[in-house]
């Protein structure tokens, strides 16, 4: 290999070099490390004229942060969550259809949906939320596509069916779909991140920070709602920014709503139906 002495850097020494690729890496690391130089000099010097600034200054100490114990296991309630189900019953939950109590199957702890019964959603209305809900298709599972294990949680329902905005539940273990319909998807909006199912019988945990979006009194968007999704622990949306309530067909579009319950959905695909366990909410501002 040959090696000559560079020209003078701009920290005034000279650097043994290559005449190849080498040089070009140096010579980006040379433009890294001015540009860093560049960033500090941007810093306001210090006016002699003023007192010099303490760190207490950019300290912000009210209002405290509320006190929240974690659950004592991942995806396990902290202590102000909302439990929407604990494997007891669907108390919290009733059919979208009339409003009458959710009639999906509670059995050892879990909830199977009834897909006869239809779509059901939480009694209470809900803006901005911390969610969490674990689904489990089963091993039995057939199908392929969007009829493999379908259904879908409904960050908003803001009508009857299917109204509202709808993140994915689909078993996607070695079965591909058009990708903004797959698990993690919102719905015909989103392409998640990553495909992070596990196997049919294993139980998917969700995780949810949900934006809801804002109105102007004559109904148009003031902001649009965001979506941050982890499934297993894997992030899947990124403060994915929704283009509007999510549509089987045609283009997504807003429709003023205040507060709206969350919703499950009973697809109508020949699969065997899948169950959920573990769904608690936190409020946000
Ligand atoms: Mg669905």
């Amino acid at each position: 290999m040959q090696y000559q002495l560079a020209d003078t850097w701009p920290f005034g020494c000279k650097l043994p070099m290559m005449k190849s690729a080498h040089y070009s890496m140096l010579s980006a690391l040379a433009i890294f490390l001015s540009a860093g130089i560049a960033a500090q000099a941007q810093q306001p010097a210090a006016d002699p004229t003023q007192p010099k600034p303490k760190p207490e200054e950019t300290e912000i100490w009210k209002p405290v942060p509320p006190v929240v114990a974690p659950g004592a296991t991942l995806g396990a309630p902290p202590s102000d969550a909302i439990i929407l189900f604990d494997g007891k019953n669907l108390d919290e939950w009733v059919s979208v259809k009339d409003k009458s109590p959710a009639a999906w199957d509670v059995h050892d702890g879990v909830a199977t949906v009834k897909k006869a019964g239809g779509n059901i959603e939480t009694k209470r209305s809900f803006k901005n939320y911390q969610f969490h809900l674990e689904w489990r298709t089963p091993e039995t599972i057939t199908g392929t596509g969007q009829a493999r294990g379908n259904s879908g949680v409904f960050l908003a329902s803001t009508g009857p069916g299917d109204d509202g905005y709808e993140l994915q539940v689909l078993d996607n273990y070695q079965n591909d779909t058009y990708v903004n319909g797959m698990v993690g998807s919102i719905y015909k909006q989103s392409i998640p991140l990553a495909n992070a199912c596990r196997k049919p019988g294993e139980w998917n945990a969700y995780d949810v920070a949900w934006t809801a979006p804002t109105f102007n009194d004559d109904g148009t968007v003031k902001t649009p709602a965001y979506a941050t999704v982890f499934l297993n622990g894997v992030l899947v949306d990124n403060h994915f920014e929704l283009k509007g309530q999510t549509l089987y067909i045609g283009k997504p579009f807003y429709k003023k709503y205040d507060a709206a319950p969350i919703k499950l959905q009973a697809h109508g695909d020949k699969s065997d139906p899948i169950s959920f366990r573990n769904i608690w909410v936190r409020e946000l501002p």
